[in-house]
């Protein structure tokens, strides 16, 4: 799979794109992303890429011409079909479903407004609109590099072990399982124990007895059917979790999982 991603803010890509599952498959090659200045693709001496709106008003407009010269130069150099996906809060909702049928794309084109957006007829070469929430954001950097890796782990070979990606929450429309890992005990003190989430099992407090450092404590305990070595009884357990956990926490999620797999 190809990606482009076109930006006139480079710079903010390198590090997200030399990090970790992407970062290493880009290294490898099983992704080939590239990132393209948008300056790169103007005519003029002062590679202007933005101009005031007509009928007025505050703000800056990305041009159009720019972005059709580095669509042109992109499927010349990857071929076609293009994916277009232009970055804007007034998108689509991006989902896992998104993500998964954009994994599967030949070769994928990522668009990053700035200031107010870009100028209108862009849209006439994007093959999609996608908002990554409901909020604006000062421009599409972020949002390409949240579709990006949402995308890019779904592509055989990315992620070392498949299982754990079909494990992840929303791909068979639940959340994921709890996971835990050593110690199989931990201490916190009282204040650190937050509200979010499911309330831990009821665990004793313990004073400690210090002068002048009196605590209260208390103890998280792994569950224990996970340290039992029966996996029949984990997998079952963690089914059971993973049920439980879709709705009380996300009230959102409810609206489009609930409807498939009630
Ligand atoms: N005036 C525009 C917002 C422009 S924000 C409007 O109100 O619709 C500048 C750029 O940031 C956009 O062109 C887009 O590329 C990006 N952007 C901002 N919020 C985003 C979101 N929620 N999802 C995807 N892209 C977003």
């Amino acid at each position: 799979m190809t990606v482009d991603i076109v930006t006139i803010f480079s710079a903010m890509m390198e590090q997200p794109l030399a990090t970790g599952i992407l970062g290493r498959a880009i290294e490898r090659g099983t992704l080939d992303v590239r990132v393209r200045d948008l300056r790169d693709f103007t005519t003029d001496r002062h590679r202007v890429v933005d101009d005031v709106p007509f009928g007025g008003g505050p703000g800056m407009v990305l041009k159009a011409e720019p972005l059709f010269r580095a669509l042109d130069a992109i499927e010349a150099e990857r071929g076609q079909p293009l994916t277009v996906v232009l970055t804007s809060p007034q998108g689509r909702l991006f989902t896992q479903n998104e993500a998964v049928r954009l994994s599967r794309v030949p070769h994928l084109v990522l668009l990053c407004g700035r200031y107010e957006g870009v100028d209108e007829r862009v849209r006439q070469r994007a093959t999609e609109e996608i908002s990554i929430g409901d909020y604006v954001l000062s421009g599409g950097e972020l949002p390409a590099l949240v579709i990006l890796d949402a995308v890019g782990r779904l592509v055989p070979g990315v992620v070392g072990d498949a299982q754990s990606v079909v494990d992840d929450s929303f791909s068979r429309g639940l959340l994921d399982f709890p996971h835990y890992t050593r110690p199989a005990e931990v201490v916190v003190t009282r204040r650190d124990l937050g509200e979010p989430g499911e309330p831990q099992e009821p665990q004793e407090p313990q004073e400690i007895d210090e002068p002048g450092k009196s605590m209260a404590t208390a103890t998280l305990r792994v569950p224990d059917v996970l340290m039992s070595g029966n996996h029949a009884e984990i997998r079952h357990w963690r089914k059971r979790e993973a049920v439980a956990r879709r709705f009380p926490v996300r009230g959102g999620l409810a609206t489009s999982h609930e409807t498939r797999f009630a």
